[in-house]
C-alpha cells in the first residue's frame, strides 16, 4: 500500500471525476491542489466547497505544474497534449487517470475486474455481463463509465465484498492507466471516434489495446474487426492467458459464435466430449440485432473466462434489458414501428442499428464531430424508404445521400430548435408505409439541439406518442 501522507498530488480538473478524486486523496492525507482551466461561476462555487475542506484549488491556470508536485491525477476531459502534461514529463512526474487511482486504492483481496472497451456497445455489454454474473449467483456490480465510478466502487463499503466487477473503460481512461491488470478484457470494435482527443487512429487504437496488457485469463477480441485481434497479439499478457474470439458466424476453435440461431461456445467447453457448448438462442437477446448479438457473445466470453456455466449465460441474457435510448421500441402507430436509438451518436453506431431494420425512414443529424457520412449512407442506402434531417450538420448527411442514394426522398428540416423533433416525426410518418420502421439513429452528437442524447430520445418518444394520440382520435 502506498503512503499518501503528505504526498503532494495535483488533480487536473474539477468536475465529476476531479472533485471525488481530490476528496479521496485529501482523506488519505495527501496535500492536494486542484488546477482548473476555467474560472467561471460554477467552478468558483466548487472551489469554495473544496477549499472549505482544506483542499487547495487554482482556477484559471491549468497549464503550470504546482511546485513540488509528486503525482498528477487527471480527469478524462484533459487531452494528453495539454501543457501540464508536458511539464510533468519534463519534471519526471507520473500521471494517473481516475481508473489508475482506483486500481491502486482497491485494497488487498479486492474483486477482480472483467473489463470492456470499444467504440460502441460498452455499456450494453457491461450490463449484459453483470446480468450473467448475477444469474450465476455471483456478487457483482456494473461500474466505470456507467453510473458508479470505479473510484466510488473501490472506496465505498457497499462494494467491499463483491466477487467480481463488470467494468466499462473508455479510451481516455485507458490512456492514463499504466498499471491496471485485469482478469480478462474485451475490445468490442474500433471505429474512428474521439480522434481529436487522441491525435490519430493509431493512438486511439493503442489506448484501447492497453486493456489487454497483463490480462490473466482471457483477451476477448472481435473476429470481424482485425485491429482488435492485432491488439491482442501485441499485448504482453500473463502466461496461460488465452485469446478468445467472438463472431456472428460459425466459431472456430477458441471462439464463440452463432450456429443456426444458437449462440455457442467452442472456447470454454465444459464437457470435453463435446466440441461446442450451447449458450442461448439469438431470440433470448434484446434486441436481437446483429451488433447486439456480438455484444452478448463478448459478455458471454468474459463470463465464461470467469468460470460461469452455460445456463447462467442464458438466464443472464434473458434477464437483460437494454438501457433507454439504445434501440428502444417506442410505439407502433398505424403499422409503423418507431425506434429510439438516440445513443447512436457516431456513424459506426448508426450503421449497426440501420442494419437491423428494413425498410427504414431514418431521422438523423446533429453535431457531426468531424465525421464523414459516405460509407454509412452507401451501406444503408438499400434499406432507406426516406430520410428526415435535423440539426446543425445535416447538410453533410444530405450531401452524402445525394451522392450515394439520390432516389431516396429527403426532408431537410432547416431547424435546430428542440421543437424540430415533433416536425421530424410527423414528416417521417408521412414517408413511412405500414411495415416500415421509423428509426432515430442520428449518427451525430445532440448538443446543438438538446442537453444530451437522453433529452433527444425523450423528445422523439414524446413526439411519437403525440402522433399516436392524434391518429387514435
Ligand atoms: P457505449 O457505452 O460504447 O457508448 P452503448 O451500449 O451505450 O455503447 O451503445 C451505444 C450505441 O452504439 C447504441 O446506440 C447502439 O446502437 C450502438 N451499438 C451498440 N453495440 C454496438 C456494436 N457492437 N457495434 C456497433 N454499434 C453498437
Amino acid at each position: 500500500q502506498l503512503d499518501w501522507n503528505g504526498k503532494k498530488v495535483t488533480v487536473a480538473g474539477l468536475g465529476v471525476s476531479g472533485i471525488p478524486a481530490a476528496r479521496v486523496l485529501h482523506g488519505l492525507g495527501a496535500l492536494v491542489t486542484v488546477v482548473n482551466d476555467g474560472d467561471d461561476e460554477r467552478s468558483r462555487a466548487q472551489a469554495a466547497d473544496l477549499e472549505a475542506e482544506g483542499i487547495t484549488v487554482r482556477l484559471g491556470d491549468g497549464a503550470t505544474l504546482p511546485s513540488g508536485t509528486e503525482l498528477i491525477v487527471t480527469t478524462p476531459g484533459w487531452r494528453p497534449d495539454k501543457p501540464l502534461f508536458a511539464a510533468a514529463a519534463e519534471a519526471g512526474v507520473e500521471v494517473w487517470g481516475d481508473v489508475e487511482l482506483a486500481w491502486r486504492l482497491r485494497g488487498p483481496g479486492a474483486a477482480p475486474w472483467l473489463a470492456v472497451t470499444g467504440t460502441n456497445g460498452k455499456t450494453t455489454t457491461v450490463r449484459m455481463l453483470a446480468s450473467i454474473l448475477e444469474a450465476a449467483g455471483l456478487r457483482t456490480a456494473a461500474v466505470g463509465n456507467i453510473g458508479v465510478s470505479l473510484l466510488d466502487a473501490v472506496c465505498d463499503e457497499t462494494y467491499r465484498d463483491l466477487d467480481v466487477l463488470a467494468v466499462e473503460l473508455s479510451s481516455y481512461q485507458l490512456h492514463w492507466a499504466p498499471s491496471v491488470r485485469v482478469h480478462s478484457a474485451a475490445v468490442l470494435n474500433l471505429a474512428p471516434d474521439h480522434l481529436d482527443w487522441h491525435g490519430s487512429m493509431e493512438a486511439y487504437a493503442a489506448d484501447k489495446g492497453r486493456i489487454y496488457e497483463g490480462n490473466q485469463v482471457a483477451c476477448v477480441y472481435n473476429v470481424a474487426d482485425k485491429v482488435t485481434e492485432d491488439l491482442v497479439r501485441e499485448a504482453d499478457v500473463e502466461e496461460g492467458c488465452r485469446a478468445i474470439g467472438f463472431t456472428l458466424g460459425t466459431p472456430g476453435p477458441s471462439q464463440l459464435g452463432v450456429v443456426e440461431g444458437i449462440l455457442v461456445d467452442r472456447a470454454f467447453v465444459e464437457n470435453r466430449q463435446k466440441n461446442a457448448q450451447e449458450l442461448a438462442e439469438v431470440a433470448d437477446v434484446q434486441p436481437p440485432a446483429p451488433h447486439n448479438i456480438a455484444n452478448a457473445l463478448a459478455a458471454a466470453a468474459l463470463a465464461r473466462a470467469f468460470g460461469v456455466d452455460a445456463k447462467a449465460v442464458r438466464d443472464g441474457l434473458k434477464a437483460f434489458r437494454p438501457d433507454p435510448h439504445r434501440i428502444e421500441l417506442v410505439e407502433e402507430v398505424q403499422g409503423v414501428t418507431y425506434v429510439d436509438d438516440s445513443k447512436a451518436t457516431n456513424t459506426h453506431a448508426a450503421e449497426a442499428s440501420l442494419a437491423a431494420y428494413d425498410p427504414i425512414v431514418w431521422i438523423a443529424g446533429g453535431l457531426a464531430k468531424g465525421a464523414a457520412f459516405d460509407e454509412l449512407v452507401q451501406r444503408s442506402a438499400k434499406r432507406l424508404r426516406g430520410a428526415v434531417l435535423i440539426g446543425a450538420d445535416r447538410a453533410l448527411i444530405r450531401e452524402a445521400l445525394a451522392r450515394h442514394a439520390p432516389e431516396v426522398p429527403v426532408v431537410d428540416l432547416d431547424r435546430t430548435d428542440t421543437g424540430a423533433m415533433s416536425e421530424a416525426v410527423r414528416e417521417a410518418a408521412r414517408l413511412a408505409r405500414p411495415g416500415d420502421t421509423v428509426l432515430l439513429a442520428p449518427a451525430c452528437a445532440s448538443m446543438d439541439m438538446f442537453t444530451n442524447y437522453n433529452k433527444r430520445g425523450e423528445a422523439f418518444a414524446d413526439a411519437v406518442r403525440a402522433l399516436a394520440a392524434t391518429r387514435d382520435a
